[in-house]
């Protein structure tokens, strides 16, 4: 599943391919917006908040989310797509570009004067220009006992952890994942090291987990094999489904449950 460091590059790529340029064939697979035409809007920005993308045009916001499979690729024009055309959800054109979202969970249009609506319920966004890690902490501290591996997940706590960060956000600080979150020691800490992992993650690439998908494999720190286990569902608002299939990786040693 994408996290906040792929839609950040995601939107990095697509500035680069589209910034500047007059679309030339707009196309939106996607039964409310099939009528929308965008054809000669110029492309002024690309733009990510947590997960979310924008891409900014003369007279709309067009919002996209990755979700679990979905995916931006650009090509030269005429190129031939590398991915089933069926899975196209958007494709822009310019004279020399073509941009494609393939499988994207979400896509809407929006006036540029409403992007915000896509992102208003989402705390601060961790790659983004006015990361807040106080305020990232005051909103974590509104639900004291939710265990931290779900709590980090929450995107209107933080913007752009997924479940590969969360296990290593979790490692980095010694905390159990089930650990309540009145119960680590150090929130604001925790957050910072959100921050930093993500950040080098968006601006590092290739980042190399040290926790996440080693099970049973021996922790870095103490050689003690990595564990995986899912959490409980506690928190309503988040995706059930993936929550019951995605464990969360952590060190039993370096990570004692909490009592
Ligand atoms: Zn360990």
């Amino acid at each position: 599943m994408p996290e906040g460091d792929t839609v950040f590059l995601t939107a990095h790529r697509l500035r680069l391919a589209l910034v500047g340029k007059t679309l030339v064939r707009s196309d939106f697979r996607v039964p409310r917006y099939a009528t929308v035409d965008l054809v000669g809007d110029l492309v002024e920005e690309v733009g990510s908040y947590g997960k979310h993308l924008f891409i900014r045009t003369t007279t709309a916001s067009i919002h996209t989310h990755l979700k679990m499979e979905g995916e931006w690729r650009t090509y030269c024009a005429g190129e031939r797509w590398t991915r089933p055309r069926v899975h196209a959800r958007v494709v822009l054109g310019t004279d020399d570009t073509e941009a494609v979202g393939f499988s994207l969970g979400t896509v809407e249009v929006l006036r540029r004067a409403d992007e915000h609506t896509a992102t208003d319920h989402l705390g601060p966004d961790l790659l983004g220009p006015n990361w807040d890690a106080a305020e990232a902490v005051r909103r974590l501290a509104r639900h004291p006992a939710q265990p931290v591996g779900l709590a980090l997940l929450d995107q209107r706590n933080l913007a752009g952890i997924g479940n590969i960060y969360r296990s290593e956000v979790c490692f980095l600080r010694k905390v159990h994942p089930a650990t309540p979150i009145d119960a680590v020691p150090d929130l604001l800490a925790l957050v910072n090291e959100a921050h930093r992992v993500l950040t080098e993650a968006a601006h590092r690439p290739p980042w190399r987990a040290l926790v996440y998908g080693r099970q049973r494999r021996p922790c870095q720190r103490c050689g003690t094999r990595i564990e995986v286990r899912p959490l409980a569902e506690t928190n309503p608002a988040s995706d059930r489904i993936t929550q019951r299939e995605r464990g969360i990786y952590y060190c039993p040693r370096c990570q004692p449950e909490p009592a």
